[in-house]
């Protein structure tokens, strides 16, 4: 068990909560991570009291969590953990209930599960009220501002009232089983290593493909896009752990350095190595512009983007990163391409492919590895390639049942004081200040996202991104 905690969830009403950080919480507790003593506290707009925060939060694990995982005797304990504040973070309304509240000798911890224009409000209460403690750690949610600027003066408001080494911001994605283990893999075996650098790898690719459309939440969606809501956070991480030094310690700021040091060495991007699309209407569902009720939307549900790392290591290793809504499958990959070996030895090469190493986020987490053999029978020496397929699942069939979800693990690591795999301040300011200036560039432009049938891979232009450099993305589904 982690130590005992008191864990305020400002917004504790809202669909994050409901969804995602109380279902998660209630695993957690399922497993016996959680002590007894720890209290969980609902601060939200609503007028309840602590047996109305348990019923919400009791239909929360009954609609999110899992058959098998509900348990009556463990809800009914779990319940009990949970306190209530009706509370206005913008006014003085609850503040002096939720300080009553408090008490020595626990951890505490605030999760702003709020909008981001509200976290100024409830930092500066959680100091004025003499809430939070110097030791008080906070969870802010992304968006983490809409550029440069905006981040800017997010960070600057947390840091009038909280110290980094209190801030924790959520990327749900590093809290991913497999892009934690994209550090072990790189760093625990002395295989891949020596490989990874523009010498032995032609390229990378990263996909983050999506079936679901923006229905229901397009008039907000239609402010960020693509660019804003995946590549500047997600994606960025991911390319971070993959192409960053190997870290001294596995150490919060020892890897955070080392990623900033990639995010800081990323060139600008050509406008031709950029391209953006919006989902058609098709199959019965609606399009892009009617989603997002903006007809004239020129923001991208879909981008993909070539981009450099200038440094050392990097040099001549493109990356090539694609994301998109309404697309054939689900589907979440890095894919690294060997190049070819230097000269070969085979009258017939006719089967030749290069090495891929293929690092599958979702669905069916695993590694697989494609090699070259010889084919099978008496037809002489002719190449072709299998898979070295590792599916963490059935590798691991008895320890994987119980991984836990993305925001399980990152809260416990909270509670942990362990903020390796959160996002620090001159991070996200540095991914902004690379993202600014691209987006500038189309909106200076007047760039229009190129239309794209739903249940494909995307755009026509974004095949050519890649044909043009007589290379091809991996299929999708
Ligand atoms: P929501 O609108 O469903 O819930 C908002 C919550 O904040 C409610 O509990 C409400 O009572 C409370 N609230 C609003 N104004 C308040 C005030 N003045 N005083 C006290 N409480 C107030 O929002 P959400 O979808 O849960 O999102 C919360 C945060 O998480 C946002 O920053 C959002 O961008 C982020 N986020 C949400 C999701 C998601 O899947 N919903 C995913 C990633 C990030």
């Amino acid at each position: 068990p982690v130590e005992v905690f008191d864990l305020v969830i400002f917004g504790g009403t809202g669909d994050l909560a409901r969804r995602k950080i109380l279902p998660g919480l209630y695993l957690r507790w399922l497993a016996g991570q959680i002590p007894a003593e720890a209290r969980i506290i609902g601060a939200a707009r609503g007028e309840l009291d602590d047996q109305g925060f348990r019923d919400f939060v009791a239909a929360s694990i009954e609609e999110f969590v899992a058959r098998d995982r509900k348990d009556k005797a463990a809800i009914k304990g779990f319940l009990e953990r949970l306190h209530y504040v009706a509370i206005d973070v913008t006014g003085e309304k609850g503040w002096k209930d939720l300080k009553a509240l408090g008490r020595e000798g626990a951890v505490q911890a605030f999760y702003f599960s709020v909008a981001p224009a509200l976290f100024g409000a409830i930092a500066e209460r959680l100091r004025s009220y003499e809430i939070a403690g110097a030791e008080a750690r906070i969870v802010v949610e992304k968006p983490f501002g809409r550029d440069l600027a905006s981040a800017r003066a997010l960070n600057a408001t947390l840091a009038q009232h909280f110290e980094e080494g209190q801030i924790y911001r959520i990327d749900h994605y590093l809290g991913k089983e497999t892009v934690q283990n994209l550090m072990a893999v790189r760093f625990a075996n002395i295989l891949f290593e020596p490989l990874w650098k523009s010498e032995y790898i032609d390229h990378v690719q990263i996909t983050v493909a999506e079936t679901v459309g923006v229905e229901g939440r397009g008039a907000y969606y239609d402010k960020s896009g693509a660019m804003r809501d995946m590549v500047q956070n997600h994606i960025m991480q991911l390319l971070c752990l993959i192409a960053m030094e190997p870290p001294y310690h596995f150490d919060p700021d020892a890897v955070r350095d080392e990623k900033l040091k990639v995010i800081r060495a990323l060139d600008p991007v050509k406008p031709e190595d950029i391209v953006r699309g919006q989902y058609l209407a098709g199959a019965g569902e609606g399009s892009y512009l009617e989603h997002s009720g903006n007809k004239d939307s020129r923001t991208e549900s879909y981008i993909a983007l070539k981009v450099h790392i200038s440094n050392w290591r990097w040099k001549g290793t493109p990356f090539y990163l694609r994301t998109g809504k309404r697309l054939r499958a689900r589907e979440s990959e890095i894919a690294i391409t060997f190049r070819e070996p230097p000269h070969s030895i085979f009258d017939d090469h006719s089967g030749w492919r290069e090495n891929v190493l293929v690092i599958r986020l979702q669905p069916d987490e695993g590694m697989n590895l494609k090699v070259m053999i010889k084919e099978p029978g008496p037809g002489g020496m002719r190449l072709t390639q299998v898979p070295l397929d590792m599916s963490f699942a059935e590798a691991l069939a008895n320890t994987m049942e119980d991984v836990p979800d993305a925001y399980e693990r990152l809260i416990m690591d909270v509670i942990r004081g362990n903020q390796t795999l959160f996002m620090r301040g001159d991070e996200v300011e540095a991914a902004w200040a690379w993202t600014d200036p691209i987006i500038q560039g189309w909106e200076a432009r007047g760039d229009r996202p190129q239309g794209y049938d739903p249940g494909t891979s995307g755009p026509e232009d974004a095949l050519m991104l890649m044909h043009r450099d007589g290379r091809r993305w991996r299929g999708i589904g």
